[in-house]
């Protein structure tokens, strides 16, 4: 064992919890904030100056925090500059959409250093997509310049529910051959290093929690209006996954008096089937073939079927018809987060997803139906804003749901005592 904190009888290593908790809460500051001097630490985690001394010590002897230069100092003995050793190992993660895959690599603490994307059809199933995140994994770690040691650990996104304990997807509707499929085992095996494995719109909630827009709140509720629905809850300061990994699964959620139209989930009426993306399409399709908008009439005349994103950019220019399906799922959307304010009493409610990047109309609706049908305590200090991450939301979402497992109390109290990451560490 490196370091001098003593060990349990019987487990080589293995920190007692009191040091464990304190080896975490100055590992955080650290890792989180900015670099900080002893002093800084002591007042910010309120631990005394003996116990942070040695808690730093153990982590420098582990290669997790480097000591920098003295700092100008008014009197006394300079302080060090305290930083953590984002560059001792890298991560790679990569994040599945319905139609792309988009890995990179990052330093330990969740900076992009290289970053790659394709199209792929994930219903082309496990074997084949997983096969291509491995090849473009490999051009990353050949080709990325300033990437750190070996990979010390993995994340992946997906499309669709997904058991987080054991890394698989549930069911899901748009992932043909992929429900059970162990994601987890495929890659703990191929890279020897510990994976996570959640879905998509849980990735976007941490990624605009960690870098975007959601920075500094503790109550947050993401939405994702992609061809589907779902949300990601951060809840006083966490992510929310709930028992099994299914909490926020909004989208299907039934719309109260609305037209029976069938979701891909089998049910009828679900909120994702009358205000998704994919709803979208077949209603602005359908006032394409109809006669009732020239404008989307004009997609179709160009040989190809009405998109989500076509609907969007007709509302811009004033298209009547495709302003008032922006509207209505808007007002449909607005009506289920006005439930969730209520319920949940989030801070900050962010909208991300392509239907909700590519025009104002959603947005607006969205934003007056919650503050009309919410109570006014709730939406006194409330904001709701637009996704601030773009294309990158998913890998950097999973960048941090990796550091956070990695680094989280949890993940370091099984592998800091060996020195790094063990490859069987999840769910073990
Ligand atoms: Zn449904």
């Amino acid at each position: 064992m490196i370091g001098g904190v003593g060990a349990m009888p019987g487990q080589p290593g293995a920190l007692p919890d009191e040091a464990l908790d304190a080896l975490v809460a100055v590992l955080d500051e650290i890792r989180l904030g900015r670099p900080s001097s002893r002093a800084e630490l002591v007042a910010q985690t309120g631990l005394s100056r003996s116990v942070v001394a040695q808690r730093v010590s153990e982590l420098i002897d582990r290669g997790l925090v480097v000591e920098g230069d003295p700092r100008p100092s008014t009197g006394g003995r300079p302080p060090r500059q305290l930083s953590f050793q984002s560059h001792a190992g890298h991560l790679l993660v990569a994040d599945l959409g319905a139609t792309s895959i988009d890995v990179a690599a990052t330093t330990l603490d969740g900076r992009i250093v290289g970053h790659l994307d394709e199209p792929a059809d994930i219903a082309a199933g496990p074997d084949a997509v997983l096969e291509r995140v491995d090849k473009l994994f490999e051009r990353l770690q050949a080709g990325t310049r300033g990437i750190g040691g070996r990979a010390w650990a993995i994340g992946i996104g997906v499309p669709g529910p997904v058991e987080f304990s054991t890394g698989r997807p549930i069911s899901p509707p748009i992932m043909p051959g992929w429900d059970g499929y162990p994601i987890r085992e495929r890659f703990v095996a191929r890279y020897g290093a510990p994976t996570w494995v959640d879905n998509d719109v849980n990735l976007l909630a941490l990624g605009e929690w960690h870098s975007g827009i959601a920075t500094g709140h503790d109550n947050v509720v993401v939405v994702k209006v992609g061809t589907g629905i779902g949300a990601g809850i951060i809840s006083d300061g966490r992510l929310h996954r709930g028992a099994q990994g299914a909490a926020g699964d909004v989208g299907h959620i039934q719309v109260a008096g609305a037209r029976s139209v069938v979701c891909r989930c089998g049910n009828v009426g679900c909120l994702e089937a009358l205000a998704g993306g994919a709803a979208l399409a077949r209603d602005g399709e359908e006032a394409a073939r109809s006669g009732r908008s020239a404008r989307l009439a004009a997609v179709l005349d160009r040989g190809r079927a009405v998109t989500a994103e076509d609907v969007a950019i007709a509302a811009s220019f004033g298209d009547p018809v495709a302003l008032e399906l922006l509207q209505d799922a808007g007002r449909r959307v607005g009506t289920m987060l006005a439930g969730i304010v209520n319920f949940f009493n989030p801070s900050l409610i962010v909208i991300g997803g392509g239907v909700a990047q590519s025009g104002d109309a959603l947005l607006a609706s969205i934003r007056e139906t919650v503050y009309r049908r919410s109570l006014p305590l709730a939406t006194r200090d409330l904001l709701i804003q637009r996704s601030s991450l773009g294309a990158l939301a998913g890998v950097m979402g999973a960048a941090a749901m990796v550091a956070d497992e990695l680094f989280g109390r949890d993940g370091l109290a099984r592998w800091v005592a060996a020195g790094v990451p063990a490859a069987d560490m999840p769910g073990t």
